[in-house]
């Protein structure tokens, strides 16, 4: 990883970054990221996707709550975007990290708030994923995953491709049927669990990409990889796997010229749509993901 990329990776989760941030509105060029601030920019931002035959996610950005104030307004604000969807008749699921409901509170307080979600999406037909965090709640994470899923049919989780550990998991997740969403992996993890080679990362995405699809179960394939996409295409084609069975899954904001493509050949794809104020962490990440990202905001500074 790359000195600006760790950067900005330690900037995602330094709490005194993030609140000047929010205190000086310095939005610079995270508007290309997130939806807006507000709920009806999210709305409009997703019907606009719908309306391109783009399916969507929507999130309500935050993550790493430490007071149980913050993790009930968190998920009231899940709730209301449930209510969002239904209200509008949007095409879209709720994406979730569980961190903002409470995780490092309590698991009980999490657990007590997930299934306030899972009950209102349960009833209004809205499918809900846990996102995977850092490698500290990766096992949390999943046992939450698979608690819920025992009573639940509209929850599913992520797993990452950098981690040692994933194959084993998209293994162990088969008994579940799991509805997966599949990522090489946003955070910075240490060499003792996770690759560190970018080449090595990309060999065990399409490993789990190919023996989570094999076992049957469904996979949100959510890379703006061409090369990943072009070998999926391939392999579904050879093994006679449904389009049913998977989607593409890309962030609002990059690669919609992909996104627009592969809808059109009868791909199922969608959006990731994150709105609200806690914006600062997940842009840290995109400008991490990708440093020609930081020209772009240095352009819009001077702009
Ligand atoms: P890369 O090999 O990183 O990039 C391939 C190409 O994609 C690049 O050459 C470039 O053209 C384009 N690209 C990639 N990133 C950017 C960027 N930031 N800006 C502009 N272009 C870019 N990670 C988690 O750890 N947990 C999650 O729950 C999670 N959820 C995700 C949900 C979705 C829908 C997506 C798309 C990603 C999610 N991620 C998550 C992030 C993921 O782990 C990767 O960090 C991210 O997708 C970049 O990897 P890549 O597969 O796109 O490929």
């Amino acid at each position: 990883m790359s000195v600006m990329s760790s950067t900005f990776q330690g900037l995602a989760k330094n709490k005194m970054a993030n609140k000047m941030a929010l205190r000086y509105g310095l939005k610079f060029g995270a508007d290309r990221f997130v939806a807006g601030d507000k709920e009806e920019e999210a709305v409009r931002c997703v019907k606009e996707l719908n309306n391109q035959g783009l399916l969507t996610m929507l999130n309500y950005l935050g993550e790493y709550v430490f007071t149980k104030e913050a993790a009930d307004s968190a998920t009231g604000h899940c709730i209301r975007t449930i209510d969002l969807i239904t209200e509008n008749n949007l095409q879209s699921n709720l994406s979730v990290k569980i961190t903002s409901l409470g995780l490092d509170i309590s698991r009980e307080l999490c657990m007590e708030n997930l299934r306030k979600i899972l009950n209102r999406a349960r009833r209004d037909n809205v499918f809900v994923r846990i996102e995977m965090e850092d490698s500290s709640h990766c096992q949390l994470t999943l046992d939450i995953y698979k608690e819920l899923r025992a009573e639940y049919d509209n929850i599913g989780t992520v797993l990452q491709a950098y981690l040692h550990r994933t194959l084993g998991d998209i293994e162990d997740l088969n008994r579940y049927k799991a509805n997966l969403r599949l990522v090489k992996g946003a955070y910075k993890e240490p060499a003792s669990i996770a690759y560190q080679d970018k080449a090595k990362v990309d060999q065990n995405y399409m490993e789990m990409i190919k023996q989570h699809l094999m076992n049957g179960n469904y996979a949100g394939i959510a890379t703006h990889d061409d090369r990943v996409v072009e070998q999926v295409k391939k392999f579904v084609a050879k093994n006679n796997i449904d389009k049913d069975n998977f989607e593409f899954q890309m962030l609002h904001g990059i690669r919609g010229d992909l996104q627009k493509l592969l809808a059109s050949q009868g791909y199922r794809v969608r959006v990731y749509v994150p709105y609200g104020v806690d914006w600062f962490g997940y842009f840290m990440r995109r400008l991490a993901e990708r440093p020609e990202n930081v020209t772009f905001v240095l352009k819009n500074l001077f702009k």
